[in-house]
């Protein structure tokens, strides 16, 4: 009698972000790094390679001033620190997002005024923009998420109407581009990552990028304990900290940067590859992004109807990990931001409860009725890692793994 029952299929391991399987680290950065200890010299102050580092990210996104700083966290907070907001004036935000890109606002005294996001993209839109705007916002972060830019078009008609300034926060999203036009370059400010898992790394860091020739002095100042390196008579102008990268730091990436163009194609090609073999599968939505813009796929994101599939992303993510060992993650970050106890109890400076204290109500509003789009967005959504290092053996392995885990929980 011939055995029908098939042998089990060895599971493929994917390449992974946390390690060197899904990272561009090699050679180049092993020199660099090699030649910045051998000079002797790791700060940046004094060093070579950060000073590169910014001036090549600068030119390759086409804007007048980049400044390398520890993290994106530090990007953002150096950000709103150089636009100056008065204590208690709102600060809009996504209310999916990282937490770094949080409570810098609070740092700054500010407050953090949430809207919704599109359940589709999970992005923020001029609409749900438009309906927080009041006398008290002093500024507007956009957050390019999952590597999908904004509608950028109709955000900066929006803040311009209204004379407020934008930071981009596009960490997640490197050289993704609105209409041709890279993410971080439509704002005031734009911010970058390179903590571990972001398209390029030096483990943490962080850029940011303007051309603003005031908001760049700022900016540079903010990193530098706004000590005036270079002034007739420097002095600390105003209370800042030290953000400054390290030329170890510098050096990874400087070498990582070279690499970047090349692994947002890759990332791109495989993602449509993807999007091709998993149409028309009831209950799931593969990603989007408008005509003219191009998603970098930090990661890829399906939209799962818990009504057609079993358990929706949650009921997916288990039968992919245990049928296939693919590691997603439903539900991105849980829950709403504002839904964390820094904000639901106000844990910020001792007992003070600064800055909550100088909200208004309406600011502090986290109504489950205001958030519609958060909620379904979360509730649907399926985040698979995703890597340029993916081959089509990789992909054809994760599609018929979507394939084989939505087919056993149809309803
Ligand atoms: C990663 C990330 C940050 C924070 O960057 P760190 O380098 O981890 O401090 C901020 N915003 C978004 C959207 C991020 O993905």
């Amino acid at each position: 009698m011939v055995n029908t029952i098939p042998a089990p299929q060895p599971l493929l391991k994917l390449p992974n972000d946390q390690e060197a399987s899904g990272r561009t680290l090699g050679a180049e950065e092993i020199a660099f790094v090699t030649e910045a200890i051998l000079s002797g010299t790791l700060t940046s102050t004094k060093g070579t390679f950060v000073k590169a580092l910014e001036q090549q990210f600068a030119q390759l996104l086409g804007v007048k001033y980049a400044y390398a700083c520890s993290s994106g966290t530090a990007a953002i907070h150096t950000a709103i620190a150089a636009l100056d907001p008065e204590p208690g004036d709102e600060i809009i935000t996504t209310s999916i997002t990282d937490m770094g890109a949080l409570t810098p606002i609070l740092y700054q005294g500010a407050i953090p005024r949430f809207v919704d996001v599109d359940p589709v993209t999970w992005n923020v839109t001029a609409a749900t923009i438009e309906r927080c705007l009041n006398e008290r916002t002093k500024a507007i972060i956009v957050t390019h998420l999952f590597g999908n830019p904004c509608n950028m078009t109709e955000i900066m008609a929006l803040a311009d109407a209204h004379h407020i300034p934008v930071i981009e926060d596009t960490a997640q999203g490197f050289l993704a581009k609105h209409h041709g036009q890279y993410a971080g370059t439509f704002g005031k400010v734009g911010c970058f990552s390179l903590q571990q898992g972001k398209h390029i790394t030096t483990g943490e860091g962080g850029i940011v990028t303007t051309n603003d020739e005031a908001i760049a002095r700022r900016l540079f100042l903010y990193i530098n304990k706004a000590f005036g390196y270079g002034d007739p008579h420097p002095d600390h102008y105003f209370i800042a900290l030290n953000y400054r990268m390290s030329e170890l730091q510098g050096a990874v990436a400087a070498a990582q940067l070279s690499k970047l163009e090349g692994i947002v194609e890759r990332r791109y090609s495989s993602a449509a590859k993807l999007t091709e073999k998993l149409q028309g599968i009831p209950g799931l939505e593969t990603p989007v992004h408008a005509p003219l813009d191009t998603h970098v796929y930090w990661k890829y994101c399906l939209r799962v109807d818990a009504r057609v599939l079993t358990d929706g992303a949650v009921g997916l993510a288990k039968k992919l990990k245990e049928e296939k060992g693919i590691f997603s993650a439903p539900r991105y970050i849980q829950k709403p931001a504002f839904q964390c106890e820094i904000f639901e109890k106000q844990r910020t400076f001792g007992n003070s409860r600064f800055p909550f204290t100088l909200a208004t109500p309406e600011a502090l509003d986290y109504s489950r009725d205001r958030f519609p789009g958060t909620f379904e967005g979360l509730e649907k959504v399926l985040v698979l890692p995703w890597n340029e290092a993916y081959t089509d053996e990789h992909i054809d392995y994760i599609a018929d793994a979507i394939h084989q885990a939505v087919a056993h929980i149809a309803r």
